[in-house]
């Protein structure tokens, strides 16, 4: 089933009543060659990828719950490629030109919206560090605009330039920058991916990982035994666990990270924003919603869910930054489950087990690397060789040394 204007046309003249389903709900087959699981972005984005570049179809992603249930679908949507590092660099480099041309690439509005990022700075040292990182973007061929305190103000008058708490010295503006609908991303991946062959088996929790002779040979599920060559675990904060499945011991903490969204306000805010003197970041949902968080809750946990200091940490950054913001009700808030590892970037590698592959380690920033890491993943998958934009995130880099220090923090950071 094709999407377009004419189809939403014809469909809303007939009573909306010639829509499918996005896809199908098979019962897992008793064998395949690959599986992937965890079915959240980057699981859907890796089996996509497999069928789409590498003609692989006969493959299952197997979900414990359903899918978007996950980090996908609870984060706060920022899509950005401002990375410093050599390694992460070209990495969301390639993921932000991904995004560019995901809805025609899958057919489905995923709203990704470039609406422009600003991350502003309040010191010296601060602009000087912003200089550099805006650098190193022109470099790799992406956007940045250093922005003076007046060039914020021209875009930005809303924010409290006058007596506010920590003064703005000025912004990295990063033009391509912006947002897409989470869930929708991962409704357009499951949809090509089941457009493609691929079995989208929901419910189904992975119980246990089969090895023999250091080969990986299947998996034990809720749903019953399924053999496949090939395994990947794809599961982002219950990757300590599931890797655990198969005696596998990762350098990778879970911690919650939590989101809020007020009531639905006029256009208000028109970028995304960030706060340098706070861990704090904003835009407004195309539903009016403002939709705003800041950072982790300072204790590994794998409950779903955020504690008060949290709440109060996120609340008072807002309220330094933007003082108007008091006047909006919070209508929900939630949490994820991160998987945060020490150097704070992620993971594509294959484990010391034959056939066991790991996609982790995405931190608090994995939304806008979906594209990229379906990419990179299902070329390791398929070839057994890194994509060269991923060939940085070994999981032997904690033990060598060679670690891509983005920030990764933790409740330990003294092993940071
Ligand atoms: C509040 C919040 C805000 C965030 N904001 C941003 C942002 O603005 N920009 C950004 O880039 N990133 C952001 N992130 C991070 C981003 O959402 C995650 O890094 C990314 O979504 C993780 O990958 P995923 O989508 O595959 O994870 P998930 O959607 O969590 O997918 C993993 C799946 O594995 C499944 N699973 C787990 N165990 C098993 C098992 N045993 N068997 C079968 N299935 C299993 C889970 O049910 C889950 O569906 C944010 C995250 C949170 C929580």
């Amino acid at each position: 089933m094709q999407f377009s204007g004419f189809r939403i046309l014809k469909e809303g003249l007939a009573g909306n009543r010639g829509w499918k389903p996005h896809w199908r709900k098979p019962d897992p087959k008793p064998d395949y060659d690959m599986l992937i699981i965890g079915g959240g972005g980057h699981g859907l984005a890796t089996a996509y990828y497999l069928a789409k570049n590498h003609g692989l179809t006969n493959i299952a992603v197997l979900e414990k719950g359903y899918l978007g249930g996950g980090n996908i679908g609870r984060n706060t949507t920022i899509v950005r490629a401002n990375y410093f590092l050599p390694g992460n660099s070209e990495f969301y480099s390639h993921s932000l030109k991904l995004w560019e041309g995901l809805e025609d690439e899958l057919n489905y509005n995923v709203m990704h919206s470039q609406r422009g990022l600003i991350n502003l700075f309040h010191s010296d040292g601060q602009r000087d560090a912003f200089a550099r990182r805006g650098n190193a973007m022109l470099a790799q061929g992406d956007d940045a605009i250093l922005l003076d305190r007046e060039g914020v103000r021209a875009i930005l008058p809303y924010l409290d330039f006058e007596q506010a708490r920590f003064p703005i010295y000025g912004g990295l503006y990063h033009k391509r920058g912006g947002t897409a609908r989470h869930d929708a991303v991962a409704w357009g991946y499951a949809r090509g991916a089941d457009q493609r062959g691929v079995d989208l088996i929901e419910n189904c929790e992975v119980t246990g990982i089969s090895v023999e002779s250091g080969r990986v040979t299947g998996v034990s599920t809720t749903r019953g035994e399924i053999r496949a060559r090939k395994v990947g675990i794809v599961t982002a904060g219950r990757t300590s666990q599931v890797a655990a499945m198969a005696g596998l011991r990762l350098p990778i903490e879970s911690h919650i990270l939590q989101a809020f969204v007020t009531e639905g306000l006029k256009p208000c805010i028109d970028h995304v924003i960030s706060f340098g003197m706070g861990h704090f970041y904003i835009s407004q949902s195309d539903k009016g919603g403002l939709v705003f968080g800041g950072d982790l809750d300072f204790y590994p946990s794998y409950a779903a869910r955020g504690n008060l200091p949290g709440v109060e940490q996120v609340m008072e950054a807002g309220m330094a930054l933007m003082p108007m913001i008091g006047r909006a009700k919070v209508l929900r808030s939630w949490g994820g489950i991160m998987d945060m590892t020490p150097d704070g970037s992620p993971i594509i590698d294959r484990t010391p087990i034959e056939g066991l592959y790991l996609d982790a380690g995405w931190c608090y920033g994995g939304f806008k690397a979906v594209p990229a890491s379906g990419w990179c993943m299902a070329h390791l998958m398929a070839t057994d060789q890194p994509h060269p934009v991923a060939r940085r995130y070994r999981l032997d880099r904690f033990a060598t040394g060679h670690l891509l220090d983005e920030e990764g923090k933790g409740s330990q950071h003294n092993l940071h």
